[in-house]
């Protein structure tokens, strides 16, 4: 098959511009009847794999899947497309699985896709039917070792007995060795070509944050971005209920979901994600799998998870699209030791707890995030991906000796016994009940900690465990012990560096504030409710009209013709025809409505030069303009800009902007003016700030 084909061919029926990687050698192979195992993380782009091969062979395509909900996605997003698909599951009645098995023998249908549970349905029709592609989703399935088995899976091995010369095509995120060898065998595939993608997600960033406040942490995050899907995983089912509880007294539309809860309210949970009805889920591990929602913007870990696999899998439901998408992970000190306790008590005791320090040392990495994943999926990377917090924000190291002295003093003076909060608590001299009660308040080291915070503490000593001077007793208590390294700093001299974990960045500021004014009332903003009314009358998930990434590259390119439209990626033959001309409007009728506000504005802006040249003070051009303070001081600053003759210094004065100019190069030129304030510790307020920056900003154009 020509290049040229397959591209047209995924233009004009899925709208994409361009082939992710490996998905067009894998095409390539299948067409050409290779048994073919693909391996790509979540979200890589798998169902291309088998659903542009299905409209080029002249036969049918069966689709092997384990998950009903996901089955009803896929044809939605098939149908959208203009492309024959339908499903055969138990969920169904007996008068429509009978429909599609005549259209299938009518071959009408290019894709079918069924439960492997099903596949007895289609007994009595099998051999009337041209099955040109059978591709086996989730393919781990089959696979005791994988973590996902599936009893009927183990049934599939027939397919290549049954249809020896038809291409089997097995895809699953799973990387580990032993799985994929057991999947090959157990499908009997012939020679399979296997491709492995890279399992780097560059769009999703990667952050650990200390779980101090989480709540009101995960609140501030949320509210950042009212209109964003994201899904919050908690380790246990009483955590997503009460956290959901807690998010909606704040206004949140976020929901519980658990294995525990009735089958109904899960799928109606489930169903409303999908449908942008509910924004936020929380969840236990049970949520997700069965989820193909391409516009998850966030994934946030409230406790720590148990392995590594899993936190990548579960942070991969993030930014299918491919657009930037965040994960932040909390890290605290109870949940490694709660999930110690689960881990050797369980099965494979050791295995897990070995992964468990794996995902422990992931979380107290100083070092890029993503390279240590994709390390443990075995791919080396030489290059820091400037895309995880460690990047963003290098952890500065500084001289900890004495720090560390006096916190493994305290250990010893405690005589190992203590756990982590009453050796922090005793280092900063806490009054509490418990020290009273030891009568710790006698002992030497007492109090010798007070100048640093309980956070600061918390952070110290947990790194002090991480550098290997201390361990915590898992078994006893978790009381805090020293280990023979101590002696080297204790007695030795040895010299401890230390990191501050940083409690707020610049970075972040700005990108709220920047963040804060793209959703109110952006072309993105328009269409995405434009999207949400059309996914209502035609009952899909709105993400299978267009995804994010598509309404993105339309907000920054403003197609206005079905040409231009065409050209977005995600735009193909099926859906202009469908929604070409609304979206073209609604692009149209914004760019008209920004004209006349542009002209509105121009007018505004003519008004305060005309108060200001009458000899107003700004506090009366306010008060008569029914606008604020700092909306009148940004208007002067602006005119000021343009050249209007304006006397700023009569509110900044000379020094203030030169402390102005200094802070700029400190805080390298940040856009937002919230870092300024902050860096002038609230003392000069906005409008001097803006003023300030426009008469700096005038002075760099003029020299
Ligand atoms: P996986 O099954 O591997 O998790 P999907 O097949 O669901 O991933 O694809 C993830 C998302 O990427 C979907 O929204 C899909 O439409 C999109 N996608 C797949 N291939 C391309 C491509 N070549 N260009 C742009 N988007 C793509
Ligand atoms: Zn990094």
């Amino acid at each position: 098959m020509t290049t040229q084909i397959l591209h047209d061919t995924l233009k004009e029926n899925f709208g994409f511009e361009k082939f992710r990687p490996n998905q067009e050698d894998i095409i390539n192979g299948v067409l050409s009847g290779q048994d073919t195992l693909a391996i790509m993380p979540t979200g890589g782009g798998k169902s291309i794999c088998f659903q542009l091969p299905a409209l080029l062979f002249p036969g049918i395509t069966v689709v092997i899947s384990p998950l009903i909900a996901l089955m009803k996605d896929q044809v939605d997003s098939l149908k959208a497309n203009g492309i024959e698909a339908c499903f055969i599951n138990s969920s169904q009645t007996e008068d429509e699985r009978q429909f599609y098995i005549e259209s299938l023998k009518n071959n009408t249908i290019k894709l079918v896709y069924i439960a492997p549970e099903s596949l007895s349905f289609l007994d009595t029709i099998f051999n009337s039917l041209t099955i040109s592609l059978i591709a086996i989703d989730e393919a781990h399935c089959i696979s005791a070792w994988g973590h996902d088995f599936r009893p009927a899976y183990t049934n599939l091995g027939y397919l290549k007995n049954r249809f020896p010369s038809t291409p089997i095509l097995a895809l699953t995120a799973t990387a580990d060795k032993a799985t994929r060898k057991d999947i090959s065998d157990q499908l009997n595939l012939i020679n399979p070509t296997i491709f492995i993608a890279s399992f780097d997600r560059k769009n999703l960033s990667l952050e650990v944050r200390p779980a101090l406040d989480r709540v009101k942490q995960i609140i501030d995050f949320i509210k950042e971005k009212p209109n964003e899907s994201g899904i919050i995983y908690c380790l246990s089912r009483k955590t997503t209920e009460e956290l959901a509880e807690k998010l909606q007294k704040v206004g949140v539309n976020a929901k519980a979901y658990h294995a525990g809860l009735d089958n109904k309210i899960r799928s109606t949970t489930q169903d409303q994600f999908i449908n942008d009805d509910c924004q936020v889920v929380c969840a236990t591990i049970a949520f997700g799998m069965g989820i193909d929602k391409s516009n998850v913007r966030w994934v946030i870990h409230y406790n720590l998870p148990k392995n590594i696999e899993g936190y990548y899998q579960e942070i991969g439901r993030a930014g299918r699209d491919g657009l930037p998408s965040e994960t932040v992970l909390f890290e605290s000190y109870g949940d490694m030791i709660q999930l110690q306790k689960f881990a050797s008590q369980g099965l494979n005791a050791e295995v897990q707890l070995a992964k468990l320090e794996r995902m422990k040392q992931y979380a107290d990495a100083l070092s890029c995030r993503r390279k240590i994943l994709l390390s443990y999926f075995g791919e080396l990377v030489t290059d820091n991906c400037g895309n995880c917090d460690i990047c963003k924000n290098p952890p500065l190291f500084f001289d900890g000796t004495v720090i560390a002295q006096k916190a493994l003093s305290a250990i010893i003076r405690l005589q190992e016994i203590e756990p982590l909060p009453v050796i922090i608590d005793f280092l900063r001299g806490s009054k509490n009940a418990y020290i009273y009660e030891k009568e710790y308040q006698h002992l030497k080291t007492y109090g010798v900690g007070a100048d640093l915070s309980w956070f600061d503490w918390n952070q110290y000593l947990i790194q002090l465990i991480n550098l290997g001077y201390c361990e915590i007793a898992f078994h006893q208590q978790n009381k805090i012990r020293l280990t023979a390294f101590a002696k080297k700093v204790l007695f030795e001299r040895e010299k401890v560096q230390l990191t501050n974990v940083h409690k707020i960045n610049v970075d972040k500021v700005e990108l709220k504030e920047k963040k804060s004014k793209s959703t109110t009332n952006s072309l993105f903003e328009n269409l995405r409710k434009l999207r949400y009314e059309i996914s209502k009358e035609e009952e899909v998930p709105a993400y299978v009209i267009f995804s994010d990434a598509a309404l993105r590259q339309m907000e920054n390119e403003r197609p206005m013709s079905d040409e231009e439209l065409l050209a977005i990626d995600g735009v193909g033959k099926a859906k202009l025809e469908k929604y070409g001309d609304i979206f073209i409007k609604a692009i149209i009728d914004f760019q008209k409505a920004k004209l006349v506000t542009k002209k509105k504005e121009g007018t505004t802006y003519k008004e305060t030069l005309e108060l200001y040249n009458s000899g107003l003070s700004v506090g009366a051009i306010a008060e008569k303009r029914k606008l604020g303070l700092s909306t009148i001081m940004s208007h002067l600053a602006k005119l000021y800009l343009d050249g209007s003759a304006i006397d700023l210094n009569a509110f900044v004065s000379t020094e203030e902007v030169n402390e102005i100019a200094i802070a700029k190069q400190k805080l390298e030129s940040p856009v937002a003016l919230k870092p300024y304030f902050d860096y002038f510790e609230e003392k000069i307020d906005y409008g001097k700030i803006r003023l300030g920056l426009a008469i700096l900003e005038k002075e760099n154009t003029i020299s």
